[in-house]
């Protein structure tokens, strides 16, 4: 019998915060700068990224053994660059977050699961915005969902977003998850009840909020500048890290998250905007490319048919397209 939605949205919940138990663990056991935190090779991937994808995927190879995976890290790295006291605070961790023992080679198993050729793939990035985890500000643990390439649910665990995105100081975790045709949700990622999420009415261009990402190596701010300029964008212009994007997207905290390709030649990954993606349009809002064609998830593990993305509440969408090819692009 084919699972319904709604059930595999309940794994996917269940892991995403298991997996952010161990992001918070990471951080907690770490030295106070991003500097001397352990980075394993020349990215900036942290013991957290494989104990986050082990956990997610162990709920993924024991409950839908035949769902297909796309996730960004590799077993083989983690070998390649870990240190004993790595490997044993990874095993240690995930062994927490799973509440039982469990060896370095389930969890190396579990980091390289890929799964059958169902029409379900998982798509999974478990620390988006790795640099943002390493400076203590925003990251996300992303589970996406396709049906036959389509993102059709996905999950958003944030655990640094403040509940008020206009308050620093106010609690922070929030677990936002989506399914098209049912809607979208939050809730405090420690738990309580799931509230429905809207993206924002706002539709006067002078009240429209902006994110962009805090790597300016991972968009281009200067197009960002010209279509607030053009398009007359008056709410304000926030950089953040990772899918929290979306989520503040998904739940009106903003209005438009704008992200120009970096470079001609990049192309972004599936994984940093699946799960985002799936939330947003539950939510009422509207993800494209920067022509306004959907984004294309069925080619891998990059959105090779894609420049850019535009991620809004879907009133203001056509307003910033305007704007964008009014700057030429
Ligand atoms: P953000 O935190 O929104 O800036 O996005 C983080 C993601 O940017 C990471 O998960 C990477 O996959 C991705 N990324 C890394 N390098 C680039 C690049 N040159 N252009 C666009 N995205 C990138
Ligand atoms: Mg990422």
């Amino acid at each position: 019998m084919t699972p319904a939605l709604e059930d595999i949205l309940a794994v996917a919940r269940g892991a995403a915060r298991a997996a952010s138990i161990v992001c918070l663990g990471v951080l907690e056991e770490a030295p106070a700068t991003p500097e001397a935190m352990a980075k394993l090779g020349k990215e900036p991937v942290t013991v957290a990224d494989y104990g986050s994808q082990a956990v997610i995927l162990q709920a993924v190879a024991s409950s839908f053994p035949e769902h297909g995976v796309i996730a960004e890290e590799g077993a083989a790295h983690f070998s390649a660059h870990a240190a004993a006291a790595g490997a044993e605070q990874m095993v240690r961790l995930v062994g927490r977050a799973l509440g039982r023992a469990v060896t370095l080679d389930q969890v190396l198993g579990w980091i390289d699961h890929r799964g059958g050729t169902g029409p379900y793939t998982w798509v999974i990035d478990p620390i988006d915005g790795t640099k943002g985890f390493l400076r203590r500000e925003q990251f996300a643990v992303a589970v996406g969902l396709l049906y036959e390439g389509e993102p059709v649910a996905g999950v958003l665990a944030c655990p640094h977003l403040p509940l008020d995105l206009s308050d620093a100081a106010s609690p922070r975790g929030l677990l936002f998850w989506g399914e098209r045709g049912l809607g979208a949700f939050a809730e405090g990622l420690e738990g309580g009840p799931a509230r429905p999420v809207t993206a924002s009415g706002v539709d006067a261009a002078g009240e429209v909020r902006v994110l962009g990402s805090v790597e300016s190596a991972h968009g281009d701010p200067a197009l960002v500048q010209a279509v607030i300029e053009r398009a007359g964008l008056g709410g304000g212009w926030v950089r953040l890290d990772s899918q929290v994007k979306y989520g503040a997207v998904a739940s009106g905290m903003a209005e438009v998250y704008l992200r120009p390709r970096s470079r001609p030649d990049y192309r972004d990954c599936v994984w940093d905007h699946a799960a985002g993606t799936a939330i947003v349009e539950a939510a009422g809002g509207r993800v494209s490319d920067l022509d306004g064609r959907p984004l294309d998830f069925s080619l891998g593990a990059r959105l090779e048919a894609n420049r850019g993305v535009l991620v809004s509440n879907g009133r203001v969408h056509g307003l910033v397209l305007e704007a964008l090819a009014a700057a030429g692009r």
